[in-house]
Parts: C-alpha cells; sequence; structure tokens
C-alpha cells in the first residue's frame, strides 16, 4: 500500500483529477457495481485491504465524487471502519446494508471535504475568477453544484 498523500501529489495537477488512477495506484480495489439507485456507494475490508464500490448507474461527476469519498473513509477513518460502511445518496449509512455505528456525521463530512480537496485542489483554483462555474465544473471533472459550494459562489 502507498501513501495516499502521496500518490495525491502525484496525479494533482491533471484534468480532471485522475481519482480512479489514485484509488488504484494507493492499492484498493475499485469496482463500479449494478447498485440501488439509493445507495452512491461503500468501502469494505477485503483480506487485508479495502475495496470501494461506486455505483455504475449514477452520474460520472457523482460517481467520482462517491470514489473520492470513498477514498477519505479509508485516509482518515481506516481504525473505525472495521468491515467496512455504506454511504446513500445523501452520504450516510441510514438505509445501507453495511451500517457502521462507528461512522458519524463529522466523519461523513471530513469524507465529503476530502473528496471536494481531491477532486477541486485549491492550488489549482487560483486565477480563475473570470471563469464561469460550469466551466470549471467542466474541466475538473465535478457537478456545478459541487463547484459552486466549493467556489463559494
Ligand atoms: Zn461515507
Amino acid at each position: 500500500m502507498k501513501d495516499p498523500m502521496l500518490v495525491i501529489a502525484e496525479y494533482w495537477d491533471r484534468s480532471p483529477v485522475p481519482i480512479e488512477a489514485i484509488i488504484r495506484d494507493v492499492g484498493l480495489d475499485l469496482a463500479f457495481e449494478d447498485l440501488d439507485d439509493s445507495i452512491s456507494g461503500y468501502i469494505e475490508k477485503v483480506g487485508e485491504t479495502y475495496r470501494i464500490a461506486v455505483n455504475l448507474h449514477h452520474a460520472v461527476t457523482r460517481r467520482r465524487f462517491t470514489a473520492a469519498h470513498e477514498l477519505g473513509h479509508y485516509v482518515y477513518h481506516r481504525d473505525l471502519l472495521g468491515n467496512g460502511v455504506g454511504d446513500n445518496r445523501a452520504y450516510r449509512t441510514d438505509g445501507t446494508n453495511r451500517p457502521n455505528p462507528k461512522i458519524r456525521p463529522i466523519h461523513e463530512r471530513q469524507a465529503n471535504a476530502f473528496a471536494a480537496n481531491i477532486l477541486m485542489p485549491r492550488h489549482r483554483l487560483i486565477g480563475i475568477e473570470n471563469e464561469t462555474t460550469e466551466c470549471l465544473a467542466e474541466r475538473f471533472g465535478v457537478s456545478p453544484a459541487a463547484m459552486r459550494i466549493r467556489l463559494g459562489r
């Protein structure tokens, strides 16, 4: 397993940030699965490593955010994950078949913040004041809503 932060630094200047390559380079398995629409994805322990699954039916921008969110659980919450945790559309465990009482709303917020930081790196959002939210969202492979929140627009 590689240090996730070193891997991220290697890929951070590409557009869009290649989250799938980052996850696989860290040493985690990543799969796109036929999941219920109410489920964004999950992370589960497999042997000594973890496996991330993302709902293949969701829009590509949501799939990228989900993948980054699950990587955030691995980076920040490995010691709490146990066998793993599921994420519904709101990135909470409610309604998933992978409940985990140790993963609290604050941890979900940390995973969301991690995802935003990875997909829309702060250092790449300097000097973009004259660009539209839609144009930036396209470049970074995120939804306009996610970019709007990130930029505080
Ligand atoms: Zn989560």
